[in-house]
């Protein structure tokens, strides 16, 4: 069956970017395939996703690559995020080349690219050049044009009212 690696990206201010990442994870999972999640500047809060990966096997490895919080603008922005942001990304294009995943999810990558962490060329060329049946999934508000103009699938998330509004707070299973 003819079978191409694609570009997807999941952007825009309502909610759902990541979790619809994780549906076509579990999608493609469910078909046999090797998927890695790597989850840029998340890292403090337990997200229910971490353990659901456990129970999904080696086959579905989710990896939180930051520590959860940013501080960022200018001279703001601390070094010790940068380099987390590199070093994610560093394993993102080496797993993306390394022939072990069929799949690997670049979560928030979009906020660490509009934050001026990441250089959005590199990645294009990157992604531009990747082997032909890997597919990618990239998820964060503000996805960059280079980016956009490269993906094979771009959805933008609207919102058109969310909990948080009427004060209601983070729910378990919902938000985490
Ligand atoms: P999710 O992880 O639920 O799919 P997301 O990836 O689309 O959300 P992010 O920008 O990554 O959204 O923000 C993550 C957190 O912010 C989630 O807890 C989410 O519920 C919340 N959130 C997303 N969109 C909104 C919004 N429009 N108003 C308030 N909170 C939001
Ligand atoms: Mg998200």
């Amino acid at each position: 069956m003819y079978r191409q690696g694609l570009l997807l990206i999941n952007t825009g201010p309502g909610k759902g970017k990541t979790t619809a990442a994780l549906g076509t994870a579990m999608r493609a999972a469910g078909n046999g395939m090797r998927v890695l999640i790597l989850q840029f500047l998340k890292g403090s809060w337990h997200y229910g996703e971490l353990d659901a990966a456990q129970i999904l096997g080696p086959n579905f490895v989710l990896r939180q690559m930051g520590r959860g919080f940013v501080k960022v603008g200018g001279a703001e922005t601390d070094p010790e995020d940068i380099r987390l942001v590199q070093a994610a990304w560093d394993e993102a294009r080496q797993a993306i080349y390394s022939g072990e995943w069929d799949m690997v999810v670049l979560d928030e990558i979009n906020y660490a690219i509009s934050y001026g962490m990441l250089d959005p060329a590199q990645v294009a060329e990157a992604l531009r050049n990747r082997p032909t049946m890997v597919h990618v999934i990239l998820t964060g508000r503000n996805a960059h044009p280079l980016l956009v103009e490269l993906a094979d699938t771009v959805t933008e998330m609207r919102e058109i009212k969310h909990a948080y509004q009427k004060g209601i707070q983070a729910q378990r299973g919902i938000e985490y």
